[in-house]
């Protein structure tokens, strides 16, 4: 890949796009309108992940009028975190600015952006500090989202932050050498560490479309998020598990001194309750295990994390089979 292309662009512009066709035009005019003035050394990598909805023809289209235009096409749908890992392992560009497609992260903050890393930041990253268009339920549950996640990890996850951001080369090769499939960016860039500096931003309502991000596949992002960052939720089994062994030998103590009491217990409704009360604690851990042991499992076998199909740079083009 890299051979193909001759110097590093100054700057990458990296964005997922599933089913935005509503959005492709109005973002690549707006992000060659903020790049422009910066610099003439840019490029704007499109990776469609598997839409159904003409977005990779509308891709194309813009590859062949506009030579900064990178476009790839997945095989098919892998989901934002992997197809945005897609265009980061595409992009070139000595900086790389990873955005979403819809416009709901303002592309003029590039030149904000550059300048603060310009004064030695290795990432920068945008922090949302109005969140427009989006319902109260997303809102709230984002925010008991974060709240958990920075009790749970070690790593320091910047609050109300998204992958919306700008970060070096150095960070970009670092952040690809990390092999893991359930990847949770914005922690994985955390984790990477060096100068992170944050710049707050209003997020505005999607420009078209509608949100990708059904509640189905919001749990399973935080549970990605949570269990390939903390290990706190297998810990906390042995906690639950001396609370209840202390518990029961209480109950113990207590039998024993009914008993000297001459006080026969007749009922079995506690006992019921009791055995499947434990019953369903125990499920609850092994399933806890289960989430842990199901992942390791993913990452054992090691897979690629996306199949490139196509590649459209410029007007030439290249058939990947893999990546
Ligand atoms: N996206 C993607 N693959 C998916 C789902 C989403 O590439 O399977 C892209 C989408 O096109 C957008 C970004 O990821 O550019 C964020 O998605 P969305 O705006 O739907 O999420 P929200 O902002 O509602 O959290
Ligand atoms: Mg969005």
């Amino acid at each position: 890949m890299e051979a193909t292309r001759s110097a590093r662009p100054l700057v990458s512009v990296v964005a997922p796009c599933y089913n935005e066709h509503e959005v492709l035009r109005e973002f690549h005019a707006r992000v060659s309108a903020a790049c422009r003035p910066l610099t003439g050394s840019y490029e704007i990598v499109l990776v469609d992940d598997g839409s159904k909805d003409g977005t990779w023809a509308i891709i194309e289209t813009l590859a062949e009028s506009d030579p900064h235009v990178v476009g790839v096409q997945l095989l098919r749908n892998h989901g934002h975190q992997l197809a945005a890992t897609a265009g980061l392992h595409i992009a070139s560009g000595q900086r790389v600015m990873l955005i979403d497609a819809d416009l709901q992260d303002p592309p003029e903050l590039l030149g904000d952006m550059m300048r603060l890393m310009d004064e030695g930041a290795d990432v920068v990253y945008g922090q949302r500090a109005a969140r427009a268009g989006e319902t109260w339920f997303k809102r709230a549950t984002a925010a008991g989202f974060y709240r958990l996640l920075t009790r749970l990890t070690d790593v320091s996850i910047p609050r109300d932050t998204g992958d919306f951001r700008l970060m070096s080369r150095r960070v970009v090769d670092t952040f690809l050498l990390m092999p893991e499939r359930q990847r949770f960016i914005r922690g994985m860039v955390s984790w990477i560490g060096g100068r992170q500096v944050a710049l707050p931003y209003e997020r505005h309502a999607r420009y078209a479309g509608t949100s990708k991000y059904p509640l189905s596949k919001m749990i399973r992002f935080a549970t990605d998020a949570i269990t390939s960052f903390s290990t706190v939720p297998l810990r906390l089994a042995v906690w639950v598990g001396l609370a209840t062994a202390s518990f029961s030998m209480l109950l113990l103590l207590y039998a024993l001194y009914q008993w000297t009491q001459n006080v026969v217990v007749a009922g079995w409704a506690s006992i019921i309750c009791a055995v499947a009360f434990f019953g369903g604690l125990q499920m609850l851990i092994l399933g806890v295990f289960g989430e842990y042991l199901g992942r390791l499992v993913h990452e054992a076998k090691g897979r690629p994390l996306f199949m490139v199909k196509a590649i459209r740079a410029g007007r030439r083009r290249h058939e990947v089979p893999s990546h």
